[in-house]
């Protein structure tokens, strides 16, 4: 504490700090939500605690890009929420999925990889971990060999739960059947279902992976990525976010925890409104097709049923326009509160444009190969009221 006689700069410095506050601890009352805790670094009482905290024989935070209050707070939240063992969160969802990877694989391993993902990962499948030696091969995960593609030296099988964009739905249970058999890991990107529909864990997969940019933190406020898992993995994986750099900051974990409070809530609405507008679109005459597991006629739909929480079906959906770029075009220009962003999964209804967004960067055959056509748009319904969705999307449709 700075005493009287110091100087004003001096007094500036040393007033206040949380040093002063360490008496909060024996007070009978304490905040009712996690402080963010807006600090690069922690000072230690004295050289013995040093020891005994990098020893791991005492609890306490050395460094923020090592670890800090509110990336632990938010890591547990997500635990909890996937009935896993530990969590992390990271400063987006590429770094979580390319952490995880990388702390799993090295030169001369093998990767059996879905081929359709969100577009920064299967860059970074298909051009990135070549130049580490690392080979990856593309399967069908729903109706391909995924077993017929596993070699000796394969590590890793990953997929996504609702594949983006065309909201395929794989049969995790199966996938992790062939894993375990085989000893691969198993890893899945579980952005578009959230722990809400559905708990990859709890069917065998061996780590969750999040862009928690979407859903987790649900109002398009916040960058970031989160793994959930067993501790020996999740040990694994926290290595390399000290290594690279890659924790999320206090004041986004901080956001990310807060919006986590209403994942229940928001995913269920998100839901029951994608629902009633898939089922509005099927029939529309200006609609070729509707990607939506929820739907009857999906070729996903009885996967779907069988793995996800009774009736929800998430807040992503698909549709190919009768007809091509000028259409979509016309339609996206037409729709005024239903935003063209290229991203999904805040709280407001937005519509993106994969073959020139998220896929651009795939080639025409690529492109084919994932069924992402210049007509198709991908809807990412928010929480307005249904109605209201709808006669947007209809008033809009009747431009083309
Ligand atoms: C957005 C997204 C990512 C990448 O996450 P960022 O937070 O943008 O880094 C990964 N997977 C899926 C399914 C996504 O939608």
């Amino acid at each position: 504490m700075a005493s009287e006689e110091k100087k004003l700069s001096t007094r500036l410095i040393h007033t206040g700090d949380w040093q002063d506050y360490k008496k909060f601890q024996g007070y009978h009352s304490a905040p009712e939500s996690l402080p963010i805790y807006l600090t690069s670094v922690f000072a230690f009482d004295d050289v013995p605690s040093v020891d005994q905290i990098y020893d791991g024989e005492a609890e306490g935070y050395i460094y923020t890009r090592i670890r800090h209050p509110n990336t632990d707070a938010v890591g547990g939240i997500l635990a909890a929420a996937e009935e896993g063992e530990d969590g992390l969160v990271f400063s987006s969802g590429m770094s979580a999925i390319v952490l995880s990877i990388l702390s799993v694989v090295s030169e001369g391993d093998h990767i059996v990889s879905s081929p359709v993902l969100y577009g920064g990962v299967h860059d970074f499948l298909t051009n990135e971990l070549k130049r580490f030696g690392v080979e990856v091969t593309f399967v069908d995960f729903i109706n391909g060999d995924v077993e017929g593609a596993i070699r000796p030296n394969t590590k890793l099988l990953y997929t996504e739960t609702i594949c983006n964009p065309l909201l395929e739905v794989p049969e995790i249970g199966k996938i992790s059947g062939i894993a375990k058999k085989h000893g691969c890991y198993f890893f899945i990107d579980n952005t578009f279902a959230t722990s809400v529909i559905v708990k990859p864990l709890v069917l065998g997969a061996d780590l969750v992976l999040y862009s928690a940019t979407k859903y987790l933190g649900g109002h398009s406020d916040l960058v970031a990525g989160a793994a959930v898992g067993g501790k020996e993995l999740i040990a694994l994986i926290r290595k390399k976010i000290v290594l690279y750099g890659s924790i999320l900051s206090p004041a986004e974990a901080w956001l990310l925890a807060r919006s986590l409070r209403t994942l229940e809530l928001r995913v269920r609405k998100h839901s029951e409104n994608a629902l009633k507008v898939a089922e509005y679109l099927e029939a529309h005459p200006k609609i070729e097709k509707v990607y939506y597991p929820g739907l009857a006629s999906s070729p996903d739909h009885e996967r779907a049923k069988a793995q996800f929480t009774k009736g929800l079906f998430g807040g992503m959906m698909s549709v190919d326009l009768k007809g091509g770029e000028k259409e979509a075009s016309t339609v996206i220009a037409s729709m005024p509160s239903i935003k063209f962003v290229p991203s999904l999964a805040g709280y407001a209804t937005t519509v993106s444009y994969s073959a020139k967004t998220s896929h651009r960067f795939y080639s025409p055959e690529e492109l084919e190969a994932a069924g992402i056509t210049f007509g198709q748009l991908r809807l990412s319904i928010g929480l307005e009221d249904a109605e209201d969705i709808i006669s947007e999307i209809g008033s809009a449709l009747e431009r083309i």
